[in-house]
């Protein structure tokens, strides 16, 4: 072997090792539950191997001296064994399951949080379908084998040793026959599993991929409808759903081999000790109860190599879900809390950008130096063309995403010396389209502030102007606003995430495009509960009409080249540069 594939193979092992020692950490908060199910095992096991001694003393020494009550005896002492027994092998399939239960539920709970923590960047980046399919698929794989896994492991190998042991003082000739096999046994099992894993790797994404594509036509239902696409998304949706169907097929052909050939080789081994007992005992070398001892043990020394069988058939699975679960679970949040964050408590509301360099892409920035300085209170419309970089730029400031260069501030104090809960509780966005979470109107505004009272959620109702709206209502706020809220309209939408921001209240607003969809009428009437939102904030509005940002402040215009002129609106139209083009453009000369 040369050197680098040694290193390799150190590596890949301590990866290896690495990973298995993550996995048992999730069992240290069920120590007690791990020793009961464990030891009820072993016992189980124990008993397991008592059962062809029994018998065995029964034919041998019992049965000539033809002692009735005896015998009887010692059937009703095996009674009283199968009964622990019973009562052990419960308690290893519900305890035992509880634990792999247990440690799937804290995995699940670690993921989910985890998930929440993640940045835009990486949900950009990952489809929703394929995240569920790791929080429940995989994670469900994982409990069946923290289950199984290391207990089965432990028992097959005990029983098996044990098993062996007895058949070697049995009779050793026959015992060595008999263990001839294993090597065989062996190279089948290790030949599958190797096959196996890449399979169940296989299945995995395949299935995240059935999810993704369900997630993806689902959510967009209506669009697909309106288009009548249906078949396309059928075919779609088959093709991903045919890849699983391969992948899983393959697997269960391995499987299949692996079994049928062990099954053969047990069978074969067994006729083949059957024929050898025989003849040892016409060769009086063996008792008949010897004989039938050992041929009692052979069926138990294969369980265990049955049991290791599924115990390899459900590695792979579950250990490509961990694999899956801590790739997700080591991916840092790309924006995070600096040690030396400092939580604050109230914000006047300066912004200032000082050189602003930022891209999604390393090869395109998307804004270039950026500078500027925005007064507590001021009202500053965002305009230009779209793409120009104008959600970007306000996307920056509650840190969704991290600059490259520059620095951005909010009364003097860099942004990314702030914990970043206590920044983005000071600022509000209301965007084009509102989310809305499946639940009530009540649910949805009082998203602003959790634990709002209902005084407090009918006064933004009221300021927000959806206050009549709410009351026609025969539920009023209990009216359930439907998946997404696609049983309100429009505006009403709006209206919601207007007194959503009443109720955060925060020092900071920005509205981007938060008319742009609705009709003129609409729009002028929520302009008018906008600016009485923004009232005492500081604004940042991004504009795509024009007549809604007049009366601002101050006008800044963003081109691809950054910010390419800014001031009020009379001087900017006199100015004749960028802004008045747009401006004729909208309104004529
Ligand atoms: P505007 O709001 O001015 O219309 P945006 O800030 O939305 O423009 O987009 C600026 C540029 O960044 C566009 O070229 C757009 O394609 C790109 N962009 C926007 N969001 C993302 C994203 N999440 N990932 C990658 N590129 C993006
Ligand atoms: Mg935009």
């Amino acid at each position: 072997m040369s050197p680098e594939n040694k290193i390799v193979v150190v590596e890949r092992l301590w990866e290896c090792e690495n990973t298995v020692r993550r996995f048992f950490s999730y069992y240290v908060p069920y120590k007690k539950l791990f020793v009961l199910d464990f030891s009820c095992a072993v016992l189980a096991a124990l008993l397991e191997l008592c059962f062809p001694l029994a018998v065995k003393l029964i034919v041998d020494k019992l049965l000539p001296g033809k002692d009735w009550g005896l015998i009887v005896a010692a059937c009703v002492g095996l009674l009283v064994l199968y009964f622990a027994s019973t009562g052990l092998q419960y308690i290893v399939t519900y305890w035992g399951h509880r634990l792999g239960i247990n440690i799937e539920f804290d995995m699940r709970r670690q993921l989910f949080g985890h998930i929440q923590k993640l940045s835009f960047r990486f949900f950009d980046n990952n489809k929703t379908g394929h995240l569920m399919s790791r929080m429940t698929n995989d994670l469900f794989e994982i409990g069946e084998m923290a289950h199984h896994g290391p207990e089965d492991v432990f028992i097959a190998i005990m029983t098996l040793c044990g098993a062996f042991t007895m058949m070697l003082f049995i009779n050793w000739k026959l015992a060595c026959l008999t263990f001839l096999i294993v090597p065989l046994l062996i190279w089948l099992v290790v030949v599958c599993n190797m096959k196996l894993v890449k399979a169940a790797k296989r299945m995995f994404s395949d299935i995240a991929d059935v999810n993704a594509q369900v997630e993806d036509s689902v959510t967009g239902i209506r669009v697909v409808q309106t288009f009548t696409n249906e078949e396309h998304e059928m075919g779609k949706f088959m093709t991903s759903n045919s890849n699983f169907r391969e992948a899983k097929l393959r697997s269960y052909k391995i499987i299949a081999v692996s079994s049928s050939g062990m099954y053969l080789l047990m069978r074969l081994i067994s006729l083949f000790v059957l024929i050898c007992g025989a003849w040892f005992v016409v060769q009086g070398e063996l008792s008949y109860g010897e004989f039938v001892g050992f041929l009692l043990l052979i069926n138990i020394f294969f369980k265990p190599i049955e049991k290791i069988n599924a115990f390899l058939e459900s590695y792979p699975k579950g250990m490509a879900g961990f694999k899956r679960f801590i790739e997700i679970m080591d991916t840092e949040p790309d924006v995070a809390d600096a040690p030396d964050a400092v939580k604050v408590d109230r914000v006047r509301g300066d912004i200032r950008f000082e050189k602003v360099t930022f891209g999604y892409e390393d090869h395109a920035k998307v804004l270039k130096n950026i500078d500027l300085s925005i007064r507590a209170g001021e009202t500053v419309a965002f305009v230009g063309p779209s793409g120009a970089g104008k959600t970007t730029l306000c996307s920056l400031l509650p840190r969704f995403y991290e600059i490259e260069s520059g620095s951005i501030a909010i009364d003097g104090l860099d942004i990314r010396k702030m914990k970043l809960s206590s920044l983005r509780q000071h600022i509000g966005i209301v965007q084009q389209d509102v989310f809305l979470f499946s639940g009530t109107l009540r649910d949805n505004i009082a998203y602003g502030k959790l634990h709002a009272t209902d005084e407090e959620i009918w006064d933004a109702a009221r300021r927000a102007k959806l206050e009549e709206f709410i009351r026609s209502l025969p539920l009023g706020l209990q009216t359930p606003v439907g998946e997404r809220g696609v049983k309100l309209s429009g505006g009403q939408k709006q209206r919601l995430a207007i007194a959503r921001m009443f109720l955060k209240n925060p020092p900071i607003l920005i509205l981007d495009e938060a008319t742009s969809a609705l009709d003129t009428e609409t729009e002028a009437a929520i302009q008018q509960s906008l600016a009485e939102l923004s009232a005492g904030r500081t604004t940042l509005v991004i504009a795509h009409r024009l007549a809604t940002i007049r009366s601002a402040d101050r006008i800044v215009v963003v081109t691809e080249e950054g910010v390419s002129e800014q001031g009020r609106h009379d001087d900017l139209v006199a100015a004749g540069g960028v802004y008045s083009r747009l401006h004729q453009a909208q309104f004529g000369s």
